[in-house]
């Protein structure tokens, strides 16, 4: 695997923990509200090769609790469990992936190892319409998510699933539908969208609009997901 950068001290990436975080180039979702365009389209030149990262890492593996694989879509490479398998052998150090979920066969795989400690997956949209079309071209995404959905409740160590807040492709009645599908999960979050990026994916797709949700109305839309889900609750911006 390759990396095309790399966040040596966060405090934030894997909660309660100090992790180094590795982002992937690639991605296979064009959420209009992405604020890594570059990274997505696979434009930044690799900065640290896998066999570089491992031995960063091991060099400092008394002061990283964790190590963050995240993007892009780690999933995407087929490479991801023995990279991970590589980072516990020659460091100790917890795993976690961060996911939008559509590979769940690479998910399993993980799992049945126990390659990975934590997994951050998220939840773009309602699974109960064809919302999904918004984020991803493959016409079994849905099901993929589903069955993700599954395996991270059912097999992971630790986890969360998140939805990024952006007008107008979240409301009240997505975010109900989306703690139905959701059900059991010991933790649901609700994210502010990043306001303070200047690049953005598809900025026509917001037609000039500012995309955030004001607090009062990420508030509201938190108390309504806690009538389906108590474990729903609300991630402020660097949380
Ligand atoms: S927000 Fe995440 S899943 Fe969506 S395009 Fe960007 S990197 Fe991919």
């Amino acid at each position: 695997m390759v990396f095309c950068g790399v966040e040596k001290l966060s405090c934030i990436d894997y909660p309660g923990k100090i992790s180094c975080v590795l982002f992937v180039p690639g991605c296979n979702f064009f959420c209009p509200y992405c604020h890594n365009p570059q990274v997505v389209r696979n434009k930044l030149p690799v900065s640290m090769l896998e066999h570089e990262a491992l031995e960063f890492i091991s060099e400092r593996k008394d002061f990283y609790d964790a190590v963050v694989i995240s993007g892009g879509e780690p999933t995407l490479y087929n490479g991801l469990p023995s990279l991970c398998s590589a980072i516990k052998k020659n460091t100790g150090c917890l795993v976690k992936i961060d996911t939008n979920g559509s590979r769940p066969d690479i998910l399993k795989l993980l799992l049945e190892n126990n390659l990975v400690d934590y997994i951050g997956m998220d939840i773009k949209t309602d699974l109960r319409s064809d919302s999904y079309k918004q984020f991803s071209p493959d016409p079994n995404i849905v099901s993929l998510i589903k069955n993700s959905i599954s395996l991270v409740i059912e097999m992971a160590p630790d986890y969360d699933f998140r939805t990024t807040c952006v007008s107008p492709i979240i409301n009240s009645d997505i975010i109900k539908n989306i703690c139905k599908d959701i059900k059991g999960a010991r933790l649901y979050c609700l994210q502010y969208y990043n306001t303070k990026s200047d690049s953005i994916l598809n900025k026509d797709f917001f037609n000039g609009k500012d995309p955030s949700i004001p607090n009062r109305e990420m508030e509201r839309l938190v108390e309504d997901g806690k009538t389906i889900l108590s474990s729903c609750c609300l991630r402020k911006p660097y949380e």
